[in-house]
Parts: structure tokens; C-alpha cells; sequence
């Protein structure tokens, strides 16, 4: 089968991109998905009276109009719930507003003495020079006790223990944490510094956030391919094969597919081939636990190692006649005992690894040039959030449509 546009994998990117052909006119497309449903990490699935994101929570939060715009034509903003985020941090037993760097004020005045001193003496705060390996960096930009309380044990939490294979070039946005402004903070007792991310967010009054993805699905249902996965890429004569041997070709192809589940690529430079092997990720599961807990935060984090999860989303709090909650685990710290219901998400997070800048810009630069796009969360290995992957996606549209 020939098409104009083949895309692989009907996530955000996937059905983003082939919404918009469609909006254009362009009906020359075919977007294939592995799963029998759409929306990849952003599903929910209705568990004990309501729905639950079996991707982990996602709440809807865009820096830009033409992304709103975009998506409310699928789910219009009545209904949509707009909450002031209240999320909170667990530290020793106690719970903190997030970021923790802007709340140790709300510590109790004894912890509140033990951060001050750490950030006091925080390498960056003292002019020592910058290290090079993720544990020492974060370390010297925030002090041993926000890094050893929180940052180093959240990080193992949700991408494993080898943290020094990560590079430091994605925390570059992390603020410095200023003595000063901690002390005065502490002093006044209120918070300072810029506002964490989804300060302000939506999410569906009726439904998981799930709901809108599904209507983009049913949007180009007659264009869509569903539980196909897709095993082969011929970069040169830029066709695909799925599991079940079906075969597809294209003027050009988009992949929002994770590179290393392709089990074979055909027409790439071994060096390319075996830079993909080394793209690491980490998976996710999320439990639902049929109990309430008394709090007004939609989530919680948990840095403490002992327990196994490092988030818990309370869905009463954000979803209407809803009860109980669900966790976020790393794959290999669940215990499978459980009888509750659980979601596995294999690809839940690309790791920023040390290698992955360059190996990225090499694939992505050799595949362009075949017209083939990587795009989105995996087909650019980056921890985007939804609306950056919207706007990714809508931009590469209309790239495509003036070619
Ligand atoms: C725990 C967690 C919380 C998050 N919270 C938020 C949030 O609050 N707000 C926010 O905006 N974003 C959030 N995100 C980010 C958001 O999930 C991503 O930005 C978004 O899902 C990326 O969409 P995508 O299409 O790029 O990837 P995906 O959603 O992963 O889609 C990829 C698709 O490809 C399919 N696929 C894979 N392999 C194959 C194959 N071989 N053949 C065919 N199809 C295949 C998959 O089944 C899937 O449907 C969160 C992510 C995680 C993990």
C-alpha cells in the first residue's frame, strides 16, 4: 500500500500531525499504531467508578494559544476543569509545598536549620567549579541536603540507579538555590522563586485525559491502523513491515516509535545502527489503590527509598465523583504480589544520557535527508510533556504540506 504520509505510532505526536493533514485537506495518509486504541502513554481506562491515566497523571498546562486552539476543537474548554496546581513533596515525614527549594520555609525549624547550612555551603554558592558526572553536579548546584533528601533518591526512583550514566545538560533550567533568598524565605515564611510547571492546568471534567486523544482517533478513523507493529524500516525505499508481514510505503515517513524497537533498519551506517542501541529509557507502572487519604494536593511525591512508588495522584481531587489513588513506580522497584489493578508503560521516560545529544542529532540529521522525521516524545528521545509534542507536531505539519 502507497501513501503520501506514513506515520507510526498514535500517541500525542502521531495523532496530532494526522489531525492536522486532515484539517489541510490532505487525506493521503495512513497512521499506524501497535495497540488496539490511541493515545499511547496518555490513555486512561475506567477502574472502580471512574477513570485513571494508565500512563501516570497528565493534566493539560501549554505556553501557547495555537496548541489550545488546536486541541479544544477536539474537546472544547467547557469541558475542561482549570485547577491552581497543589502538589506536595514527603521529606522525613513531613509534607512540603513543590518545589521544595522555594518551601523549606514550611519545614519544621529544625530541618529548616539543617537546609540553610547545606545550601550555604552548596558549590555553586561558594564558587567551586562545576563538576562534570549527574550525582557531584547536583550536589554542588543544590546543596547535600535538598540532593541527598530529594533529588538524588527521586531521580534513582524514577530512572534507576545508575545515575551518573545521565548528562547535566537538561538541568541546566534547575535555579540556583541562593542562601539568601532561602534565609529570607525562612524569615517571612512564604515562598520565592519562579513557579514550578503546571501551576495552573486542566483536566476533564468527565473523563481521563485519555478522552481527547480518543476523539482525535476517531477524528481519522478511516486513516488509521490499528494493532500493527511495526518491525522493519527500509530508509531508502522508505517502506515499513509490520509484525504481520503487511507492508506500507511512502514519499515520507513520521516516527513517534521508540528507534530502539525497531527490530530491524535497513539502509543506515552501522556507526548510526549502533548509536541506537546505546538510547536508554525507563518504564512505569502505575497501580490504583482503592482508599482515600486526607489531603487537598492533586499529587504527591516521594523521594524516601523505602517507599516503592515516587508519586501518588489523587484523583478526587481533580476528577468529580471519584475516589482513591493510583502510584508511579519504576518497573524494576513493583512488586507484581499486588492484587490491585496495575498499567505497565515500557517506554515511560527516554533517559537523558551523556551520548544521547549527539547520538540523536546524527539519526535524526541521516534520516531527514531521506525524508523520514522523527518526532515527538521517542522519535526524538526527548521528555517532552504533551503540549510541547502539539506544537512539535503541528509545526512539522505544516513543514510537510509546504514541501
Ligand atoms: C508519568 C508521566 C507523566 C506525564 N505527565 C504529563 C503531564 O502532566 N502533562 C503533559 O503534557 N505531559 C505529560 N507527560 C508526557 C506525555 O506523556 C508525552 O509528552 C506524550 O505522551 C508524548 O506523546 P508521543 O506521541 O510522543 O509518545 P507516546 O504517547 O508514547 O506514543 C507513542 C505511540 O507509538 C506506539 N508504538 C510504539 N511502538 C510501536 C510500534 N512498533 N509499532 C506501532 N506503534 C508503536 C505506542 O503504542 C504509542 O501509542 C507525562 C509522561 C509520563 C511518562
Amino acid at each position: 500500500m502507497r501513501y503520501k504520509y506514513i506515520i507510526l505510532g498514535a500517541g500525542h505526536a502521531g495523532l496530532t500531525i494526522a489531525n492536522y493533514l486532515k484539517e489541510n485537506n490532505e487525506n493521503n495518509f495512513i497512521l499506524i499504531e501497535k495497540e488496539n486504541e490511541c493515545g499511547g502513554l496518555c490513555r486512561s481506562k475506567y477502574v472502580d467508578d471512574a477513570y485513571i491515566d494508565i500512563g501516570g497523571g497528565h493534566f493539560l498546562d501549554a505556553d501557547n494559544d495555537e496548541v489550545y486552539k488546536f486541541l479544544f476543537k477536539y474537546m472544547p474548554e467547557i469541558e475542561w476543569s482549570k485547577f491552581d496546581r497543589i502538589s506536595k513533596i514527603e521529606l522525613n515525614g513531613e509534607y512540603i509545598d513543590h518545589p521544595i527549594e522555594a518551601n523549606i520555609w514550611q519545614l519544621s525549624q529544625e530541618l529548616q536549620v539543617e537546609y540553610l547550612k547545606s545550601i550555604a555551603i552548596a558549590g555553586c554558592n561558594i564558587k567551586n567549579p562545576k563538576p562534570e558526572k549527574f550525582v557531584e553536579w547536583i550536589y554542588w548546584k543544590l546543596g547535600e541536603k535538598i540532593a541527598s533528601d530529594y533529588m538524588i533518591p527521586y531521580n534513582q526512583k524514577m530512572f534507576g540507579d545508575d545515575l551518573n550514566d545521565l548528562g547535566t545538560y537538561w538541568l541546566e533550567k534547575l535555579p540556583s538555590v541562593s542562601f539568601d533568598e532561602t534565609l529570607l524565605s525562612c524569615l517571612n515564611k512564604r515562598a520565592y522563586g519562579k513557579e514550578p510547571g503546571h501551576t495552573r492546568f486542566y483536566y476533564p471534567k468527565n473523563f481521563g485525559y485519555g478522552e481527547l486523544w480518543n476523539r482525535m482517533g476517531k477524528n481519522i478513523i478511516n486513516n488509521l491502523a490499528l494493532n500493527k507493529k511495526v518491525s522493519r524500516l527500509n530508509v531508502l525505499s522508505k517502506k515499513i513491515e509490520t509484525d504481520s508481514r503487511e507492508k506500507y510505503e511512502a514519499e515520507y515517513i513520521i516516527s513517534t516509535i521508540p528507534w530502539i524497537c525497531y527490530d530491524e533498519i535497513v539502509g543506515v551506517p552501522d556507526e548510526i545502527i549502533n548509536s541506537i542501541k546505546k538510547l536508554k529509557f525507563s518504564s512505569t507502572i502505575i497501580e490504583y489503590i482503592n482508599h482515600n487519604i486526607e489531603t487537598d494536593a492533586h499529587w504527591i511525591y516521594y523521594p524516601n527509598l523505602d517507599k516503592k512508588y515516587h508519586r501518588i495522584l489523587l484523583r478526587s481531587n481533580f476528577l468529580a465523583n471519584s475516589k482513591g489513588y493510583w502510584t508511579e513506580t519504576n518497573k524494576n522497584r513493583f512488586d507484581y504480589t499486588t492484587k490491585n489493578f496495575y498499567f505497565e508503560n515500557e517506554y515511560a521516560y527516554p533517559l537523558n544520557t551523556i551520548e544521547k545529544p549527539k547520538i540523536m542529532n546524527d539519526l535524526l540529521n541521516y534520516m531527514k535527508k531521506h525524508n523520514i522525521y522523527g518526532l515527538g516524545r521517542w522519535g526524538e528521545h526527548n521528555h517532552y510533556n504533551s503540549d510541547k509534542v502539539v506544537k512539535l507536531a503541528i509545526d512539522l505539519g505544516k513543514k510537510l504540506l509546504k514541501k
